[in-house]
């Protein structure tokens, strides 16, 4: 089994201007690619060939012998749930009533949500992710470094966004909150939807 590089389920010039075809001629075709690329080479001819993405990552997780592998693995499974996370559908845009409910319930409000995400999203020193996950139930927003991602028992991702420079510098430079609130706009809440509904 190799890692295949996923197809985006947009067009490069879907999001425009949100997101420029620009952008994502480099941050798929180059960023994204290079991560699969990677990765491949790092598990060619071990016993981690035949595994599939999430098992090579736990697999790699805290281990230092597997900390390359783990950092390509993990980003390949970081920026494919980003492309999910993004759409270009209307209706795709829209919240589901009982998400929508307890995004009030856990935040307060859906502008508290929105101000909380934001705050993540900027305040994530260097490259990084900002998420939106479940905890055992409960909606809530987290960042993490580098490759890294939310794990652990009862948590599951539902959303994220993508905020190692690559991902808005040719558009916005350095405004990565401009960026954040821009692509809040695009989030792909049937996605969420989605995730939130998975059995562990
Ligand atoms: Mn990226």
């Amino acid at each position: 089994m190799t890692i295949q590089l996923k197809s985006l389920h947009f067009s490069m010039n879907a999001l425009e201007p949100i997101v420029s075809a620009k952008t994502f001629e480099f941050h798929y075709g180059k960023h994204y690619a290079t991560y699969v690329n990677n990765t491949n080479d790092l598990i060619a001819n071990t016993p981690m060939q035949d595994m599939d993405l999430v098992s090579i990552i736990r697999h790699c997780s805290g281990k230092e012998e597997f900390q390359s592998l783990f950092n390509n693995a993990a980003q390949v499974f970081n920026h494919e749930f980003f492309w999910n996370s993004l759409t270009d559908k209307a209706e795709n845009k829209i919240i589901p009533d009982v998400l929508a409910e307890h995004i009030v319930r856990d935040f307060g409000s859906y502008e508290a949500f929105e101000t909380t995400l934001l705050q993540t999203a900027v305040k994530q020193f260097g490259s990084g992710w900002a998420w939106l996950i479940s905890d055992n139930g409960v909606l809530k927003v987290v960042s993490t470094s580098n490759a890294m991602l939310p794990m652990g028992q009862g948590i599951k991702p539902l959303l994220c966004i993508d905020v190692w420079e690559h991902a808005y510098y040719l558009d916005y430079q350095n405004r990565r909150a401009d960026f954040v609130k821009a692509v809040m706009g695009v989030l792909n809440w049937q996605f969420a939807w989605e995730n939130y509904n998975k059995g562990e």
